[in-house]
């Protein structure tokens, strides 16, 4: 078991973690509190103050008011203090990380090898950008003296998931403020510690009062309150398509731009010519990965019909290798799911899709592990049927898989094809021109060969469909959905 580290401890121990809005840390206003729970024990982790509409209005205004004097900063300025923020979140790295584990419930070894490192990158890779971006442009256009500018829209909202809460508010913040918006995030009420204490790090760089404010409160609540409030100029949402769609319809009424990146249910083709081992165990990986709580991964594997009974019993094997257990010990690979509701979803899902006619391959239950019975745990699970399975159609949002056989590429793209989400889909084949016609041809914003959950920066990072739209995360384009145009002329 790793040992809470003596920073982690004090956080944690603040009863409750207070919230940071317009530079100060403040209780709700009306002394409102939630638990956050340890999933891999069902214990009470801390409590943290949690915000109401009246204080999201107080946040908001502030950044209003620090939106125009952050902007007119010269981009140097704003790229050092986001690189002050790398530097201090690498000084905490182990810190943020046991926060990762603690209350997600990921392997803390995940956490540090990806979650934050990756994270920092982003911030520094957006500072660098910031710094290289040309956010100004004379126009050569006869007769006229006129440019184009890049300006920021003022203050972005963001509203987040519980599945990666520090990295995708890093990869959602950065770039934003690198462009000179000021933000206000709500995370997710179910995982907000690492963004708090990220919060922490961020007035230890010596952002301006104002410019970030983080409000852990309910989405129908604050989060609404900032879907609609006027002087939140564009939200940026990362959640499920459900939710997704309630923001974007607001948005439309207000004639708000908003970013969306949603649900998923990412196939993987696996074609007969396929390196199976490589392709079993890189399968197993991506529906192990953070227990399967991930948007894009593999949750459909769509099996060429000739290669199906070999390649099942190669993932079923490899899935018997991965070591179920806390995220806070050492050498675990998949931790517990998130919460009660998350596991209660999950079961109910594959008890529908077996009477929906599926064959349960294995898992299906919690661990036969007394040393597990006190967390939410269940075993990564196969299941194998037809298309029309609540289970091939749906987001489970666990360690699920769903097998389907396929005879011809044409088939297996159909399949593919066959749903309204567009996040992220994989081919894997010895064929380079066939992998790339069917990474082509599936309908998504990403698609990755012989590999699933591929990601660096300078690759966007999207979706289509009702996974969203926007542009997506990660990429130049991304500094810029945080800008719009301004064109100045005089004839
Ligand atoms: P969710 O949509 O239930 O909640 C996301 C956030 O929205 C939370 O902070 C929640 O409090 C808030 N919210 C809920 N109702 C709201 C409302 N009416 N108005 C405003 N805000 C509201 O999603 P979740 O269960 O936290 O996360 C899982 C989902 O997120 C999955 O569907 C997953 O695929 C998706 N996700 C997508 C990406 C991506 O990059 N595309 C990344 C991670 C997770």
């Amino acid at each position: 078991m790793v040992s809470q580290t003596q920073k982690t401890q004090t956080f944690l121990a603040q009863a409750p973690i207070p919230f940071y809005s317009g530079g100060n840390w403040v209780n709700a206003r009306d002394g409102s509190i939630m638990e956050v729970e340890d999933p891999a024990e069902k214990q009470l982790l801390a409590t943290m103050a949690k915000a109401s509409r009246e204080d999201a209005e107080q946040a908001i205004l502030s950044a209003a008011s620090a939106a125009p004097a952050w902007a007119a900063r010269p981009a140097a300025e704003r790229a050092t203090l986001l690189r002050k923020l790398a530097d201090l979140c690498e000084r905490d790295a182990e810190e943020l990380s046991q926060l990762e584990a603690l209350d997600v419930g990921k392997p803390v070894e995940n956490a540090r090898g990806f979650d934050v490192p990756f994270g920092i990158e982003c911030i520094r890779y957006f500072a660098d950008l910031c710094e290289s971006q040309a956010f100004e442009q004379q126009l050569n256009i006869d007769g006229m003296n006129a440019r184009s500018v890049r300006v920021p829209h003022g203050v972005v909202g963001f509203i987040f998931p519980w599945n990666f809460p520090l990295t995708l508010c890093m990869w959602g913040i950065a770039p934003a403020l690198a462009a000179g918006n000021t933000v206000v995030v709500k995370p997710s009420e179910v995982t907000p510690l690492s963004t708090l204490y990220l919060a922490k790090l961020m007035d230890e760089a010596g952002f301006p009062a104002g410019v970030a404010s983080f409000l852990p409160g309910d989405g129908p609540e604050v989060g609404e309150f900032m879907t609609q409030h006027p002087k939140i100029k564009m939200m940026s949402f990362t959640g499920s398509s459900r939710v997704g769609r309630l923001i974007g319809q607001a948005c439309g009424a207000q004639l708000k731009p908003v970013k969306l990146e949603l649900g998923g249910k990412g196939a993987a083709v696996i074609c007969d010519d396929a390196d199976l081992d490589a392709t079993a165990a890189g399968l197993a990986g991506a529906i192990t990965l953070n227990t399967g709580q991930v948007c894009c991964t593999a949750t459909r594997w769509i099996v060429h019909e000739s290669v199906a009974d070999s390649f099942i019993e190669k993932v079923k094997a490899e899935l018997k290798k991965v070591a179920i257990g806390a995220g806070m010990v050492e050498g675990n690979q998949m931790g517990p799911v998130v919460s009660q509701r998350q596991l209660s979803t999950i079961l109910d899902y594959i008890a529908r899709g077996q009477a929906e006619g599926a064959e349960l391959l294995v898992g299906g239950k919690a661990p036969d592990d007394a040393a597990l019975q006190n967390g939410y745990y269940i075993e990564p699970s196969l299941l194998k049927g037809a298309e029309d399975n609540i289970c091939f159609k749906e987001e489970i949002f666990g360690p699920v898989a769903y097998i389907t056989t396929y005879s011809d590429d044409e088939d297996a793209l159909r399949q593919v094809n066959s749903l309204d989400y567009g996040l992220a889909n994989s081919v894997w084949t010895r064929d380079p021109a066939r992998a790339d016609r069917i990474a082509r041809l599936m309908v998504s914003g990403n698609s990755w060969i012989n590999a699933h959950n591929v990601f660096a920066y300078g690759l966007p990072y999207g979706a289509c469909n009702a996974s969203g739209h926007g542009g997506g995360v990660n990429s130049p384009e991304t500094l810029l959905d945080y800008t719009r145009n301004l064109s100045i002329a005089e004839p």
